[in-house]
Parts: C-alpha cells; structure tokens; sequence
C-alpha cells in the first residue's frame, strides 16, 4: 500500500519505518525541515531501540521517503496518517493546533480519495473536527471528493516503540465505515498473524480507549506512589507490599512500582485532558483528578526527602544524579522527574553531576552550558565529590553497582533511590545511608 505519515516522532517515525519494513511504500512528512535533513541523510534524531537499521534498510531499498512537503505526502497516500503532537494547552485540555493544521494541508492538496488515521492521542470528537475542516476546506476549493477520518490510537512504549509495533497487544481502529475498516485490516495483517489483535470500534469510543489505557496506567502508579506514602509513616516496607498485592491475579504485578512519580509525554498530557474533558461535560473526575494530585506531590518526594536529610541547607552542594531521561531506553526528558528535581536543587543553590546513558544530549538541548549542571559520560564520574547520589531513573546499568567505589568517590556516603533498586539492610550494611521510596531504612 501507499501511505503517508504526517509527524515524525516516536509514534510517526516508528508507525512510518514499520510499515515500510512489511513492504508498504511509505512517505514521512513533517514540518521540521532539520529533523527531515538528518532523515534523508540516513541519521535518526531520537535514540529508539532497532529504530536506526530499520530507517536505514528501508530508505535504501527505496520503501521510506522523508518529506517537508505537504502536497508531495498528500499525493502518495490513499491513507494518509496524522501523528503529530498533542500537546497540553493552557487549561490542560489537548492542543489539537497540530492535528487539525495537517488536516488543513490535506484537504488543500488532495485530488484523490482519501482515508485519513488519526493516531495521535487526541480527545473524544477529534475525528468529527477534523472531518469538518477537511469538508469546509473542500467545499472552498469546490472539490468534491470522497474521504472518511478513522481513528488508529497508538499503544507502542518509547524504549521498545518498534517491538511494541511490530507486536501489538492490540489495534483499535474506530471507523463506523465497512471499507475503512477492512482497509485497515489488511495494513495491519503482518501484524496480526499471530492471533486476531484488531478491535473494531466507532470512533468516539477508540478516541475515549487510548485516554482510559493511559489514565488506568497513570492510576496503578499514583496508587502505589499513595500507598508507598503511607508506608513510609506507619513503618512498612511498600516492596513487601507489592509482592504481597501482586499474587493476586486480579491485581498482577504488572506496573506497580513505586517511584519518584510518573513523567514523559503521555501519562501527565493525557490525564490532564481526560480531566479537562470531564470538566467540560460537567463531570467532576474525582478519581482522576486524585491520580494527578498524587504524581504532582510524588515528583517532589525526592526533593523533600534531601531537604530533611540536609536540615534544608542545601546551598553549596553537589548532588549526583543517575537518570536524566524519564524511563530508561529512551532520551525524552518530557516532563521527566529529574526536570522537577535538578530546577528545585538549583533554586536552593545547590549543583548537580548527572549520568545518564542517552540523555546528556537531550539535557544539554534543554538546560544549554551552565556552571552548575556537569553532564557525565561515566556513571561513576557523576560521584566524584558529590555529597550524595540520588537516583531518578531506572536504568538496568545501575542495578548493581560497585558499592565500594561509589563510597570512594562520594563526599558523604548518602542515597536518595528513587527507583528502589536496591535492598536496603545490605547497602547499609556498607556503610551508606540510604532512601528509598516506601521501605524504611533498615527493611
Ligand atoms: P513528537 O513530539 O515526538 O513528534 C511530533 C512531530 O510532529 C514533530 O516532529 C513535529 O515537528 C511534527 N509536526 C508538527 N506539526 C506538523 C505538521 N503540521 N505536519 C507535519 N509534521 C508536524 O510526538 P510523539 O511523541 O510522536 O506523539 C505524537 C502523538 O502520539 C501525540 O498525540 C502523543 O500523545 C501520541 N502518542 C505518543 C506516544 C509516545 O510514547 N511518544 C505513544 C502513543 C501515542
């Protein structure tokens, strides 16, 4: 098949390169002219596993294309894929500026009929917003031309983006039309030979599904982070918990891990829109608005627990941080804890020392050259001098670390896990004073 892909981030570029990798003939457009010219040049602007050979195999046997031109996409595709950004606007609702301007473009250059996917995460209505511009865009130009808007939500994780795609755990497709949806079943045959994974649905409830994924999501977290909370005062240990609450095949252990509070592109955006939807059809979401109170107050755990420790003079310090990226496998700094976290230790006068093993880059982007943030390439250098580590993300590099030497090369031997990769009574028995999240200190 011909396809277009509009956006070339996480969900774009991977949607466009696995569909090429099955033999489509696939066109990628994105309004970023540097991020198209680091494509045609063979290089990829984000670190995502397996992404790179993929491009790269698939653009020099001539099935991958990359592309500023809107009409050139517009052009090749019968079905033309919208997975642009959605990014929170002012009142936490989804900024569909993106979603509707390529609509936009669609309509201006199309001479053919069309099926426009959406499958970036937009709210409940989206697809009747941008079949309106589309029909007033054509009724302007006089052009009378056949088009349906089906709604394709995206599932894939960043940091295994491309296996996620390559084996979903499931396609939802919301169409209230039998072509689209048989169209659509055939571009994700390759996908689904396995077993059937396509869920067929209207429009609004597919819209609605992705939302209610990531808000389940977000809430498994926000309950464990609650819960960690509340056994950091009665004197538990959370991890025990969660093992214990796990076994229970209603509850299975999937996804509840306490932590420093969830970041990234997703969760944070998503809950927030859900939230504001709500709102908007006169509905207080007070669950939700929960799931969102409990990450805001857990992104600052870390904080306030090396306030306590440090008797709040923090001024004159140096922290070194392990994880800048906001889950491991991934660069995306989004809304990443380790943001929230070196801002509030700058505000109190102290420096940071941080590791991380893609982010650096992605830190340098977004904080430029400053005095007190030295960005690492050892994990171990991050130590040197500074008065306590502190862990943000969960890198598998860090799991076992050499205790020793990091005693060695820390001012004070002092850790802020905010990850729990480690057991508490042994590290002690090191020597070092060590926090967790949810266990006391000698669990
Ligand atoms: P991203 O920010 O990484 O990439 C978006 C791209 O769209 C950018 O390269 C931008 O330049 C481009 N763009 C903006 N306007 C454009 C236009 N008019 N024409 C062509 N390109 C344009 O975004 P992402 O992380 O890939 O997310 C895209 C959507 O998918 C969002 O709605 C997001 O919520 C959803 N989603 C993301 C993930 C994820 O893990 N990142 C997972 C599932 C769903």
């Amino acid at each position: 098949m011909r396809i277009t892909i509009f956006g070339t981030g996480y969900v774009g570029l991977v949607t466009g390169t696995c569909l090429a990798e099955v033999g489509n003939h696939v066109v990628c457009v994105d309004v970023d002219e540097a991020k198209i010219a680091c494509l045609q040049r063979g290089e990829v602007p984000f670190f995502e596993p397996g992404l790179a050979a993929l491009i790269r195999r698939n653009s020099a046997e001539g099935r991958l294309r990359f592309t500023t031109e809107a009409a050139e996409g517009v052009a090749h595709g019968r079905l033309q894929f919208i997975a642009v950004g959605t990014p929170p606007a002012e009142d936490g609702s989804a900024d569909l500026g993106h979603v509707l301007a390529v609509a936009q473009s669609i309509a201006e250059h199309m001479a053919d009929p069309k099926i426009v996917v959406n499958k970036s995460t937009v709210p409940v209505g989206s697809a009747d917003r941008v079949r309106a511009c589309i029909s007033a865009e054509l009724q302007r130009r006089g052009a009378d031309i056949d088009f349906d808007v089906v709604s394709n939500p995206e599932f894939l994780k960043e940091g295994a983006a491309v296996d996620d795609f390559m084996k979903p755990d499931r396609v939802i497709v919301g169409t209230g039309r039998q072509a689209s949806a048989e169209l659509l079943r055939q571009l994700y045959a390759p996908f689904n030979r396995n077993h059937d994974r396509l869920i067929m649905m209207d429009v609004r409830s597919a819209e609605l599904t992705k939302y209610a994924a990531n808000a389940m999501l977000a809430t498994k977290i926000s309950f464990m982070n609650e819960l960690a909370n509340i056994a950091d005062r009665v004197d538990a240990d959370i991890e025990r918990v969660r093992i214990g609450i796990g076994a229970d095949p209603r509850i299975g252990y999937d996804f509840i891990y306490p932590g420093a509070g969830y970041g990234g592109s997703c969760f944070p955006k998503d809950v927030k829109a859900l939230v504001r939807t709500a709102y908007d059809m006169d509905y207080a979401p007070q669950l939700l608005q929960a799931v969102e109170d409990v990450n805001e107050r857990q992104q600052g755990y870390l904080y306030s627990r090396i306030q306590a420790h440090f008797a709040g003079e923090l001024a004159g310090l140096t922290f070194a941080l392990w994880g800048l990226a906001f889950k491991p496998n991934t660069e995306d700094m989004r809304e990443a804890p380790s943001r929230r976290l070196i801002e509030s230790l700058w505000a109190a006068g102290a420096s940071v020392r941080a590791f991380d093993p893609k982010a650096a880059g992605e830190a340098r982007r977004i904080y430029g050259e400053r005095s007190d943030l030295v960005l690492c390439s050892k994990l171990e250098d991050a130590l040197d001098g500074a008065d306590a580590l502190v862990i943000v993300t969960e890198w598998n590099v860090f799991r076992s670390p050499d205790f020793e030497s990091m005693r060695t090369r820390l001012k004070r031997p002092v850790i802020f896990d905010g990850r729990n990769l480690y057991e508490p009574r042994p590290v002690a028995a090191l020597g070092f004073t060590y926090y967790a999240v949810g266990r006391p200190l000698d669990s």
